[in-house]
């Protein structure tokens, strides 16, 4: 192993040389505390930034095992420090000076979720850390600055690694909290299911976010409360016990007035799949992690998808027990949304009328009247919504301002009243028993039949030089093939799509053979991540830019894709 000299002198051996003679520097340096690896070398001084590791065993980061002896915790306790190095290097970036991306310092970025990322990992077994991050490595030109690479490499990156990955530098206070919060979270998502609960929202939380582009708690917002007959108790090992609204499994009815606050309880559900740090004020608002958010997608392509549940004699007599399409309708694309949703194993949909496709929802009865339910194709999910608790178990949440007829079909309604849930679920019965209730279809309910074997077209198998990025939280690319992800809604954070283009790309690679199933196909990739973790893909390699994503949204990003035939 070579040391820090080493490099040192390395650096000085190469200052002023042309640029590609930083590539020699490969390889890991013994510092005080830790191994430096550098990774990858980028090509020149405008390309993607270099990748750096930071690797210290066990003995010396010192982390106690209790902060991270399950999978949860040890999450947990990996961004927790990821937060605090990120914070710490922040101001040195660019520090150093240069052309292009000289002196860039680049650290993942966390939201308000904790997700597993690349960029730090702690072995479960030794407690070893690797943090990962990207350099901007110095150049005049093409001329090396090594001088400047040194500053980064011995003055600023040593001092963030001391102040922020040692045990023995932290505030131990701080990090049994972080373990304690993911205890307690870890509890709520247990008890929902011994308790039969689709979502659990703890009195106090904070559900609005400070604006349309900051996921921040709002400020002065009013706090939650939960109707008494809602109300239930969570027995927590750390905060001991707490009360929220507990919301039943079954078909739950979100209503009230416009800006109320209905959409943003529920986007609030959408992400309690998610643990939240401290402080987010949706910390303690827990939904089962299998939610799915459904709503329509005008335009998405669709690969052999059985939405007969939804949709039948078509008037061009297409086939719906095995339907395609490049260009979706509003109803179609929200039918297979619900089917594919089904295939990735949900317990729980999450439906806003603002973003669902009326005709999808609700038929009225005087539409029934007029045109017959024998010249319409559509079953809307209002007539489906029950039999997918009872036959499937899988449970709705649904907001729905303007369509009363939902309230024969619920079990619970709550009314947003102000930002405050009421329980009008009597009243609002008694009220509907006075209206007739929309006649059940004729179509009797099959569950979806999943023939699915996804077969990648020459696009995606194209091997030289793979290409894959992340357009923001909008789409992806893998080599040419372009996946638009713009409503999959749950996604929290564009590092989990760069994570889906590598699975993508991998999955295309070594496991779509025509012969395995979507759900034997997602089911590998999971395996993988959990035996050998995301950076075991080879073009996950020194990628410490990646956050894993739900299993749900794998197959959401491959049910998208143009490039596969199912
Ligand atoms: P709805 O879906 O009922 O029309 P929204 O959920 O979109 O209403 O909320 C309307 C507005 O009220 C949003 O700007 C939101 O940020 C704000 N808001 C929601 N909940 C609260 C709250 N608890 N306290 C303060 N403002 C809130
Ligand atoms: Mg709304």
């Amino acid at each position: 192993m070579q040391t820090a000299t080493d490099l040192k002198k390395q650096l000085s051996e190469i200052n002023h040389k042309s640029y590609p003679a930083y590539k020699s520097l490969r390889g890991g340096y013994q510092f005080p505390g830790y191994v430096l690896f550098i990774d990858h070398v980028q090509g020149d001084p405008f390309a993607a930034p270099s990748r750096v590791s930071v690797h210290i065993d066990g003995k010396t980061a010192g982390f106690p095992k209790t902060l991270y002896d399950t999978r949860p915790k040890r999450i947990a306790l990996q961004d927790y420090l990821l937060r605090l190095f990120s914070r710490s290097i922040e101001s040195y970036s660019f520090r150093a000076k240069g052309s292009g991306k000289s002196g860039l310092i680049q650290v993942s970025r966390c939201g308000q979720e904790i997700l597993e990322r690349t960029a730090c990992t702690l072995n479960p077994k030794d407690g070893a850390l690797i943090l990962g991050l990207q350099i901007g490595f110095p150049a005049s030109g093409r001329t090396i600055q090594s001088q400047e690479l040194a500053k980064i490499l011995f003055d600023f990156l040593p001092v963030c690694v001391e102040k922020t990955l040692y045990y023995r530098s932290l505030n131990p206070r701080a990090c049994s909290q972080v373990a304690q919060l993911t205890e307690d979270q870890q509890a709520i998502r247990r008890q929902l299911q011994e308790r039969r609960l689709a979502a659990f929202v703890a009195n106090g939380s904070i559900l609005p976010r400070e604006s349309g582009v900051s996921d921040k708690p709002m400020r002065s917002a009013v706090p939650f409360s939960s109707p008494a007959s809602l109300e239930v108790t969570m027995d927590l090992p750390n905060r001991g016990t707490i009360r929220g609204m507990g919301i039943p499994q079954g078909i739950t009815l979100i209503v009230g007035g416009g800006f109320h606050g209905k959409s943003t309880l529920l986007h609030a559900l959408e992400m309690g799949v998610y643990d939240h740090i401290a402080g987010d004020g949706r910390e303690l608002v827990i939904t089962d992690s299998t939610a799915v958010k459904l709503r329509s997608e005008d335009s998405r392509s669709i690969s052999n998808t059985d939405i007969s549940l939804f949709i039948n004699d078509l008037p061009n007599k297409g086939n719906t027990k095995a339907f395609s399409t490049a260009d979706a309708s509003g109803s179609t694309s929200q039918a297979a949304n619900v089917v594919e949703a089904i295939e990735a194993g949900t317990r729980l949909f999450l439906i806003d009328e603002d973003t669902s496709a009326t005709n999808f929802m609700i038929r009225d009865e005087l539409m029934q009247r007029v045109v017959s339910d024998s010249e319409e194709p559509i079953t809307p999910f209002i007539s489906r919504v029950r039999e997918l608790y009872h036959h499937l178990n899988i449970s709705s949440i649904l907001v729905a301002g303007s369509c009363g007829s939902y309230f024969h079909v619920a079990d619970t309604v709550i009314q947003m009243k102000e930002y405050t849930p009421y329980d009008i679920t009597e009243r609002a019965k008694k009220e509907a028993s006075a209206f007739p209730a929309v006649s059940s279809s004729g179509h009797p309910f099959l569950s979806p039949s999943f023939h699915r074997h996804p077969i990648p077209d020459g696009t995606l198998k194209d091997r030289d030089r793979p290409k894959l990025k992340a357009m923001g939280k909008e789409s992806i690319q893998v080599q040419k093939s372009v996946t638009d992800l713009r409503c999959v809604e749950q996604l929290a954070d564009s590092e989990q799509l760069h994570a889906l283009a590598v699975l993508l790309f991998e999955a295309a690679a070594n496991y779509m053979d025509g012969r395995r199933t979507v759900v034997q196909i997602v089911d590998l990739l999971e395996k993988q991540m959990d035996t050998k973790g995301l950076s075991s893909f080879g073009e996950a390699s020194f990628s410490y830019d990646l956050a894993r994503p739900r299993r749900q949204e794998i197959f959401a990003c491959l049910n998208r894709c143009r490039n596969l035939r199912f």
